[in-house]
């Protein structure tokens, strides 16, 4: 009988286990590894960073929630796979084989790739991307709240990963506004954008237009195209290009917070196998999720490589955000039950960009379907409901993965009513 070994138990990783575990018979088994023993919901991390959220109510811990529907964990950190041999060797020296490997590893964060920036020794920039880094940055933020003064916050050369740097901004600039104390804080927004609402997608919908007049509307100034090159304490340096890619203006900005999203690469243990990972470390998989090179090896979330939408002036690649996550786990799943079964692995996941995105008492909704244009379905929401969504969004997540549920009814409900699926022709 087979074992299947899910590698990461983040946004992709905990729901394929649990919907591998409903698809597979039981006489397979299913064992999740994971670097640390909890669960992080990654898009509260926002939140956590100003003390709207506590690390408790936004992570939980992963053994028990896998052991109810009868998933072994590992609460180790994989430092290599052999993928000849099919295997998965652990910090502590386990060797763990497998049959089939979901790899759901999400991000290497490549602080290195700008110096100065980054929240470890030697950094000078916050980050929100661990609910580590986020619960750091909040213990700089409530110091900053004390002796407030300019901020920077967006995106470095390289990042993918955009609608957080812009909720973000809202964030923290709502937050100042209950403290009293926004009028104390210039707000630059530094992006390798070509411009406002490009998102990584080349725009969705009116998002240009409606990211900038609402930056606009919080007081917060921008510099797209923005090539940061290193960061001092308190002063962050960017070359500023044209739309060729010509030096238009060099910057050097005083901070008292910044808080800068990084360029992301694959995690080392994943990136280190012959043959897996394109140059940055992304897992090559064909239409089926499957890496290109190993059968026995499929791919979701952040650690997948996928192409940037367009080259840009300053280089940025594009998203990956929950909803596609999902859609690449039902594709996973089904492709391994159907070979389990001795059927052809055929389910091709959607990719469809949907995106939740908060600004503190109001949100921005994207929906690209695909996500690479021309789309079918492309635009771009504000409203109260967004807000609401993102909340009830956290608070279902959270609950679905300690239940142990997948994929319960009303959601599905909702993405079909709004011609959402996660998998192509379903
Ligand atoms: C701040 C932020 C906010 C976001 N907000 C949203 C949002 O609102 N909506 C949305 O759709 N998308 C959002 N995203 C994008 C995306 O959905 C998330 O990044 C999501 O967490 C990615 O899921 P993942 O499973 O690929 O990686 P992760 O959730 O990061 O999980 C990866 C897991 O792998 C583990 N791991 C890594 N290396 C190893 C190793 N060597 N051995 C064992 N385990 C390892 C990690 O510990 C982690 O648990 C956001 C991203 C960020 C950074």
């Amino acid at each position: 009988m087979a074992h299947v070994v899910v590698l990461g138990a983040g946004l992709g990783g905990m729901p394929a286990a649990f919907e591998l575990r409903a698809a597979l018979r039981p006489a397979h088994s299913v064992t999740v590894i994971n670097a640390i023993d909890r669960f992080q919901f990654v898009p509260s991390n926002p939140w956590l960073a100003v003390g709207w959220r506590d690390r408790d109510s936004i992570t939980l811990p992963i053994g028990p929630a896998l052991a109810k529907k009868g998933i072994a964990f590992i609460a180790q950190a994989a430092t290599r796979i052999d993928a000849e041999g099919q295997a998965v060797e652990l910090a502590d020296g386990q060797r763990v084989p497998y049959d089939y490997l979901v790899i759901a590893t999400g991000p290497r964060l490549a602080f290195e790739e700008v110096p100065g920036s980054g929240p470890l020794a030697g950094g000078h920039t916050q980050s929100i991307c661990t609910t580590d880094h986020a619960a750091q940055a909040l213990e700089v933020y409530e110091r900053f709240v004390g002796d407030p003064g300019p901020a920077i916050i967006g995106a470095l050369p390289g990042a993918s990963c955009f609608g957080p740097a812009y909720e973000f901004t809202f964030i923290f600039s709502r937050d100042l506004q209950k403290k009293r104390l926004r009028h104390k804080v210039p707000i630059t927004f530094v992006t390798a954008e070509p411009y406002i609402g490009h998102l990584g997608l080349g725009g969705v919908g009116d998002s240009k237009s409606m990211l900038e007049s609402e930056l606009r509307n919080h007081d917060v100034k921008w510099i797209c195209n923005a090539r940061v090159t290193k960061v001092e304490a308190g002063k962050m340096f960017v070359t500023e290009l044209d739309d060729m890619g010509q030096v238009k203006r060099e910057h050097e900005l005083p901070f008292k917070y910044s808080m800068m999203l990084p360029a992301f690469k694959g995690v080392d243990a994943v990136a280190g196998v012959e043959g897996l990972c394109n140059p940055r470390g992304f897992v090559l998989i064909d239409e089926h999720q499957r890496s290109k090179k190993y059968r026995s090896i499929f791919a979701a979330g952040v650690c997948v490589a996928i192409p940037p939408v367009e080259a840009t002036p300053v280089a940025t690649g594009a998203p990956k955000t929950g909803y596609m996550i999902e859609s690449m786990v039902s594709a996973i799943v089904e492709n391994i039950a159907a070979e389990l079964d001795g059927r052809p692995a055929t389910a091709k996941a959607t990719w469809n960009a949907v995106c939740l995105a908060d600004m503190g008492n109001t949100g921005a909704a994207f929906v690209a379907l695909p996500q690479l244009p021309p789309r079918n379905v492309n635009w771009f929401k504000k409203g109260k409901w967004v807000h609401l969504a993102k909340i009830a969004f956290e608070k279902y997540f959270l609950y679905k993965m300690k239940t142990g549920h997948s994929e319960p009814f009303y959601e599905k409900t909702v993405m079909h009513a709004l011609g959402i699926t996660r998998l192509i022709g379903r």
